[in-house]
């Protein structure tokens, strides 16, 4: 197996034997990444000297015998909405394209800790909206399986790169969906962790109350070694959980016999592909020869999530973005006679579609006279949701659902009509307003052998469990294993 095809813990070995160098391994990313990228679009920016010299002080630290950890010299791929001190954070935006942030996010402090090797920062629709990466104000990435299709999105980019070899493993963030749909469409393993587990800090905010960083890997034991590395209290992301944290790694390989998986009827209405369906058949009987019980429930309030979805997330948004005045930082037009005139201007030419139509839809439902029809309304409907899910979980230990409805969709076929665009995240959206962990992992191919995902929902904290699961019906599969 080429060196660019291989996990983290299998890297680790390597490099610990010292059978490998990090610089030897970085360099074979980066030739990786100048043969492949022109054609995928994965990666903003590479940043191949910052990772060679990353490479060299891991190299370093492994002659000494230190005791290394378990991200030393590993070359990692970060979406382009988290700051890393120094490097160009873009947010795939025209209004951030000159943006070096003075700052670290705090998980990607933490991966320093660790002495892990940067390659560069990866594509994204612009502030993390969309689900397809054709948002992106640089260009469009391609899915690896497939160059006429999407990589899904927000994070298309690190799932892209993870899925053709460019990366060992990347982190993305996850919003609505946007690293367990991208995961899904791009077949490879995509975590949201429960809403304050890792901090916020540094992760260039959309919607603050939905947003969460999480890894995307080749495999289960990979998101459970990247978790145990940026999962944390912050004290400067006052939404961060003051938990302590296990080991996420702790229950893999452990067996899964009673545990209770409830099929949510609302997640295989009438609208789910064959294949997909046939999919989730397929890992419910893998599941249950390993002795887990499954049922049919209900989350009734499913039906609301999307509406729901787009006045919070919009209303955040339109916030959150307001920061961009061509003041501080960031685009300024060169055009204005007067302050309001040069916010304007700035504002008109460094937003692109998506975001001026997020910003007007999230101004409208916070406008007095509207706030109480939409915003306050979306809120109350929020709790329902929430709800849904406590009742489930005091009885069962996970749900099981398709990440996306179909696989993944041509180029240009939804540029068109953004509801449908919104559509995709039917099956991810939920997890998000009820802050609870998610997993997308491969569940087979389509017949035009395009890759589909699983997704397994469980109670906020419960990551432990989910990775456990999921990595159960891994080891039955091969699906991981296959490369485009
Ligand atoms: N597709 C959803 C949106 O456009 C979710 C995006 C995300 O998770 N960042 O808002």
């Amino acid at each position: 197996m080429e060196l660019y095809q291989q996990t983290i813990h299998q890297l680790h070995s390597l490099l610990k034997s010292k059978k490998i160098s990090s610089v030897e391994l970085t360099k074979a990313f980066l030739q990786r990444i100048s043969e492949q990228d022109s054609r995928i679009g994965a990666y903003i920016s590479v940043t191949g000297d910052t990772a060679l010299h990353q490479a060299a002080q891991a190299d370093k630290l492994i002659a000494h015998g230190n005791d290394i950890s378990i991200l030393t010299g590993i070359p990692l791929a970060i979406k382009d909405n988290m700051c890393t001190k120094g490097l160009k954070t873009t947010c795939a935006s025209r209004i951030l394209g000159d943006f070096t942030p003075p700052y670290d996010a705090t998980a990607i402090e933490k991966l320093k800790q660790q002495h892990y090797v940067l390659l560069g920062k990866t594509n994204m629709d612009e502030f993390a909206m969309g689900s397809s990466t054709e948002n992106s104000g640089v260009r469009p990435t391609h899915n690896p399986w497939d160059l006429n299709r999407v990589p899904g999105g927000s994070s298309g980019g690190s799932a892209a790169a993870v899925a053709s070899q460019q990366a060992v493993a990347a982190l993305g963030s996850d919003t609505g969906g946007s690293i367990r749909q991208p995961a899904a469409c791009c077949g490879v393993v995509g975590l949201k962790p429960t809403y304050g587990l890792i901090s916020r800090y540094g992760l260039v905010a959309f919607a603050s109350s939905l947003d969460q960083i999480g890894p995307i890997t080749r495999d289960v034991r990979d998101a459970a070694l990247l978790l145990n590395v940026i999962a944390g209290h912050d004290h400067r992301d006052s939404t961060s959980a003051p938990q302590s944290l296990p080991d996420f790694t702790a229950k893999l390989g452990k067996p899964i016999e009673g545990l209770k998986i409830g099929l949510p009827r609302e997640y295989f209405s009438a609208g789910l592909g064959q294949e997909v369906a046939a999919g989730i058949d397929n890992a419910r009987n893998i599941l249950e020869k390993l002795g887990a019980s499954f049922a049919e429930v209900s989350l009734p309030h499913t039906e609301y999530g999307i509406a729901t979805y787009y006045i919070l997330a919009t209303a955040e948004a339109s916030s959150n973005l307001a920061r961009y005045d061509g003041v501080k930082y960031g685009y300024r037009h060169q055009d204005y006679d007067n302050l309001l005139q040069m916010y304007e201007n700035s504002r008109a030419a460094g937003f692109g579609d998506e975001v001026k139509r997020r910003i007007m839809l999230g101004t409208y439902v916070l406008s007095s006279g509207y706030y109480d029809a939409y915003y306050l309304k979306a809120q109350k409907v929020r709790s329902l949701i929430i709800r849904d899910f406590e009742e489930l979980f005091a009885e069962y230990d996970l749900l099981l659902t398709p990440t996306i409805p179909a696989p993944a969709f041509k180029l240009g076929e939804r540029t068109a009509d953004p509801l449908t665009m919104y559509l995709s995240d039917i099956f991810t959206i939920s997890a998000n307003l009820a802050g609870l962990p998610a997993i997308s992992v491969p569940s087979g191919f389509s017949s035009s052998k395009l890759p589909l995902g699983l997704q397994l929902m469980g109670p906020p904290f419960s990551e432990t469990k989910i990775l456990q699961v999921a990595h159960a019906f891994e080891q039955e599969t091969d699906y991981h294993l296959q490369h485009p």
